[in-house]
């Protein structure tokens, strides 16, 4: 679905949006002013069909400091991190690593709280839990109880067929997993 005609209100603009942004992106940011609309970056993206706004898009509202808009986007959660934008560019604009840093600012920020940053949220809490992703696990953590119960009869059916487990599916490498995340972790509060 395509928001772009979504009325744009005073109380959602920040102008100094692109200034932090590109603060934050250091050398990288340098490339954001030189953007030119040319589209090249939505015409190369795998999963732009299903954006609310384009990477393009997200590029010209960066610029009129939308920032509401931009994040809580389910564009900055989309994006599948595959580096065509960024390779494609004719102005060397990285945009994978643009996404990068908005999923960042709006992770610093609860009130950006699209469906699409809470899947990410639980998504990674399952992973450093259990070593690797459990269905069962993701959907009772996203789920409203009174949708789990209406769709028990369901999972019930999955389970006796063998399809899901009931109990956590722990990874044999759950302990590694956990070490990269603290060093990740650790990374990020040096850089802080
Ligand atoms: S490909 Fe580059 S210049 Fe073209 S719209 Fe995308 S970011 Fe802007
Ligand atoms: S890095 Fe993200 S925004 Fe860029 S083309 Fe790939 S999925 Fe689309």
């Amino acid at each position: 679905m395509n928001t772009w005609s979504r009325k744009i209100t005073p109380d959602m603009m920040d102008p100094n949006f692109e200034t932090t942004l590109r603060k934050k992106l250091g050398e990288k940011g340098e490339k954001i002013p030189l953007c030119f609309q040319c589209g090249v970056c939505s015409g190369s993206c795998p999963v732009a069909f299903a954006m609310d706004f384009t990477p393009r898009q997200i590029m010209e509202l960066i610029k009129l400091g939308v920032k509401d808009l931009v994040l809580n986007s389910s564009t900055i959660w989309l994006c599948a991190a595959c580096y065509s934008c960024s390779v494609r560019c004719p102005q060397g604009v990285d945009l994978k690593q643009v996404m990068d840093t908005l999923k960042e600012m709006a992770l610093e920020d609860p009130k950006y709280s699209v469906a699409e940053k809470a899947f990410y949220e639980k998504f990674i809490e399952v992973v450093r839990k259990n070593g690797r992703m459990d269905e069962v696990a993701l959907y009772v953590k996203l789920m409203p109880k009174s949708t789990i119960m209406r769709n028990l009869g369901f999972g019930l059916k999955l389970y006796q067929k063998g399809k899901i487990h009931l109990s956590p599916t722990k990874s044999n490498s759950a302990d590694q997993v956990a070490k990269i995340f603290e060093k990740v972790l650790a990374k990020e509060v040096q850089q802080q």
